[in-house]
């Protein structure tokens, strides 16, 4: 019995998905009421873990006609608020929903449950000597589905597309509780709308994914890692020029990195050492891989190293001698965001620029905020091969934490202004949910604003779908 959901409703979702798929108790609903930053408490009386997309229908048909809204749930490590429950709300978490169904090495396709964790499908992939791209630092815990609603990005976008691109079949649940099969693995379609692409990236606003067909890629054979500290923030988009113009597609991914950044990660976890011998003010982590053997991958990345030397604009460098090396390198850039914890209070910007923009906006974007709040840390970094600046700021020594938090959106519009005016956009990777729900009307024009109620309008008239989100 819950304060607000009737308890007949209770008991007719208990006789489908069973005691184990309905859970009320207090302790049992803590990890589906967390939220990964702490901005945002969700309330949840009530978590839904249905086993099988009949049962997700089942549910979802009884939610709606008792007028229940319902927040789709994967792994909750979304970044935006998006998985969050507000009084009254239902958390439908998909988590027992993580069957591989069908892997297709010679379509290059895999059939997923949408609760499948992200590194359940990866090595899944292996399994048939086929590599599935999308990598996040959260791949232990994410969710395919979670994935595909907030079109997660990460390490390898560059080279593979996001987790859009890497989608061609999805069966979703709809806000009515019909089931729209659309698991499809092909690659050519033209039969009219393409339906997915409304329920990828849509924060579960529109349907809840269940199913999923993603392109698989051949396994990469040798790579190479290469760690190198640049003259001017400006040469990064210079570095990234060169690396394709030697490399092409093989250049898997390029990661910028602060000083600061460096330093942050340095403290904060005693194992790794700078890499080079003296400080710089900007890295690049990069990435080559390739399926083909005997590739002369090496002697490639050693001429982009040699030919940025002798530019003058490449300062220091060092290529992995192992795979050791390989996750060292691969550590600092990932630990960037827990070691700020360590500094205090932090403000998170996630946008993007047209690449060309990317050193225009971070030198803007530092000044603006440095003349705000003198003393302000900005840590940059990010996957700025595809445009996707991190731009984390961490409170200035020995300021009040609270009082630097409070000033959040103040310098969010800052920060977004600055991306705006270069034609970037305010949510790169993590997407929109609660987060960002207020300024998106400030960086999208009324037409797409327009546009994006009247589908949600649509899909789900009676707003029961994560309603609150996202528009
Ligand atoms: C350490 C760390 C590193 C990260 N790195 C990256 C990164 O590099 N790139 C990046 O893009 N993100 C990153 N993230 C954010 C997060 O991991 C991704 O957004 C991930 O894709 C979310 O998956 P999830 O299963 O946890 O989704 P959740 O957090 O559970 O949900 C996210 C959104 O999707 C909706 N949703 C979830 N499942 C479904 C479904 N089956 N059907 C419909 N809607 C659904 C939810 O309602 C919510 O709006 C990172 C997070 C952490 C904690």
């Amino acid at each position: 019995m819950t304060n607000s959901i009737p308890s007949e409703i209770i008991d007719q979702i208990e006789n489908i998905v069973g005691s184990k798929g309905c859970l009320t108790d207090p302790a049992d609903l803590t990890p589906y009421n967390k939220e990964q930053r702490g901005y945002f408490v969700s309330k949840a009386e009530l978590v839904l873990r249905p086993a099988n997309t009949i049962e997700v229908s089942k549910i979802v048909t009884i939610c709606s006609v008792a007028g229940i809204p319902i927040v789709p749930q994967g792994g909750n490590t979304g970044l935006a608020g998006g998985a969050v429950a507000g009084p009254g709300e239902v958390i439908l978490n998909l988590s027992r929903l993580n069957q591989i169904r069908i892997v297709d090495p010679i379509n290059d396709t895999i059939s997923i449950d949408a609760g499948c964790t992200l590194s359940q499908v990866q090595a899944a992939a292996l399994e048939v000597d086929r590599f599935f791209p999308l990598s996040l630092a959260s791949e232990g815990s994410c969710q395919i589905g979670g994935n595909l609603s907030s079109n997660a990005g990460g390490n390898a976008v560059l080279r593979y597309g996001n987790a859009r691109e890497l989608t061609l079949g999805l069966e979703v649940v709809l806000p009515d509780g019909r089931i729209w099969n659309g698991l499809r693995g092909l690659r050519k379609d033209n039969t009219g709308y393409d339906l997915k692409h409304l329920f990828l990236g849509a924060e579960g606003t529109l349907g809840i994914i269940t199913g999923a067909v993603c392109r698989l890629f051949p396994v990469a054979r040798e790579s190479e890692t290469a760690f190198v500290a640049i003259d001017t923030v400006k040469s990064s988009t210079r570095l990234l020029g060169l690396a394709r113009e030697y490399a092409g597609e093989t250049v898997t991914a390029f990661e910028l990195l602060s000083r600061r950044a460096l330093e942050f990660v340095l403290k904060d976890v005693e194992t790794l050492r700078d890499p080079l011998s003296a400080p710089h003010d900007w890295y690049v982590l990069l990435e080559f891989s390739t399926a083909r053997k005997e590739s002369e991958l090496r002697e490639t990345v050693e001429e982009i190293l040699s030919a940025g030397f002798e530019s003058n604009f490449i300062v220091d460098g060092v290529i992995a001698e192992s795979g050791n090396q390989r996750q060292e390198l691969w550590h600092l850039r990932e630990a960037v965001s827990d070691a700020q914890k360590a500094e205090g209070g932090s403000l998170k910007h996630d946008i993007s620029v047209p690449i060309s923009s990317v050193p225009e906006f971070i030198e803007q974007a530092c000044a603006a905020v440095e003349s705000e709040i003198p003393g302000i840390r900005p840590v940059v970094f990010g996957h700025v091969g595809d445009g996707n600046v991190h731009f984390n700021l961490s409170q200035p020594v020995g300021s009040e934490r609270e009082a630097f938090l409070a000033r959040r959106n103040e310098i969010g519009e800052i920060v977004h202004g600055i991306a705006a005016s270069m034609g970037g956009s305010i949510s790169a990777e993590h997407g929109v949910g609660l987060l960002k729900k207020d300024e998106l009307p400030l960086f999208k024009s009324d037409i797409e604003m327009e546009l994006m109620r009247k589908l949600k309008h649509c899909l789900d008239p009676n707003s029961l779908m994560n309603p609150g989100k996202v528009v």
